[in-house]
């Protein structure tokens, strides 16, 4: 793990303002945790439209991120008083809301600060806050854990997006289309079922299947 040296005063203030016009990217663990969370299984939260795509221009891919509409707030920041806000999914919420005001880069193990998280909100910072460094910061949230499935994932998605299953790759290519779209529902859509015997997600199974599902395209082409 590698920090950026810096201490901050950080607190949670409840305003809520950095569940709004943000784009709230989820893995398939996030989902997973979600949707066990919401008794739902991971389709249905896409059927409901709980859940949604959205194409990531950077990745070459289709971001399967929380539906926050047109006026971009999240679904479940639920309003507590005038000024206070709370998340209502919050022991289940996303990797990158546990990991605000920070952003992660898995490739390099890495953690730094937002740029954008000052000017959203000055409570979070005030100065009468309790100072952090980004260490203290990632270990009392519990962050270590999640980002080591979060870097599988990632790796997993690059290797995809390498071997040609990416937005640009797919084009007037009807098979592969049909095959990336297909691919997305295993990774996203599948886990958890409708009735789950799962505590986790199966990681290392779900991979092998949809090497499988790519290997089997290839044979076949
Ligand atoms: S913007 Fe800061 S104070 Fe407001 S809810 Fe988010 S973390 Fe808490
Ligand atoms: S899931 Fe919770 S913490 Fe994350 S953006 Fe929505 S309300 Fe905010």
């Amino acid at each position: 793990m590698k920090f950026s040296h810096e201490t901050f005063p950080f607190a949670c203030h409840l305003t809520g303002r950095c569940c709004v016009q943000n784009v709230i990217a989820l893995s398939p663990f996030d989902i997973f945790r979600l949707a066990v969370h919401l008794n739902k299984s991971a389709s249905q939260l896409f059927q409901e439209k709980i859940l949604t795509y959205t194409i990531n221009k950077a990745d070459y891919w289709m971001e399967p991120i929380i539906n926050t509409g047109l006026e971009m707030t999240c679904p479940f920041l639920l309003p507590k008083s005038m000024e206070e806000h709370v998340c209502e999914i919050y022991e289940s919420r996303p990797l990158v809301c546990r990991l605000y005001p920070l952003k992660y880069n898995p490739e390099e193990d890495y953690y730094f600060r937002r740029l954008d998280a000052e000017n959203r909100c000055s409570e979070c910072f005030s100065l009468e806050n309790e100072n952090y460094s980004l260490k203290e910061f990632v270990e009392k949230s519990g962050l270590p854990e999640l980002t080591e499935e979060y870097k599988l994932y990632r790796e997993f998605l690059f290797d995809l997006v390498r071997s040609g299953f990416n937005i640009i790759d797919i084009k007037h290519k009807k098979p592969k289309q049909k095959l990336f779209f297909a691919i997305q529902a295993q990774l996203y859509e599948t886990f958890p079922k409708e009735k789950n015997e799962l505590t986790e997600y199966p990681w290392q199974e779900n991979k092998k299947h949809i090497e499988s599902m790519i290997e089997e395209f290839q044979n076949s082409n």
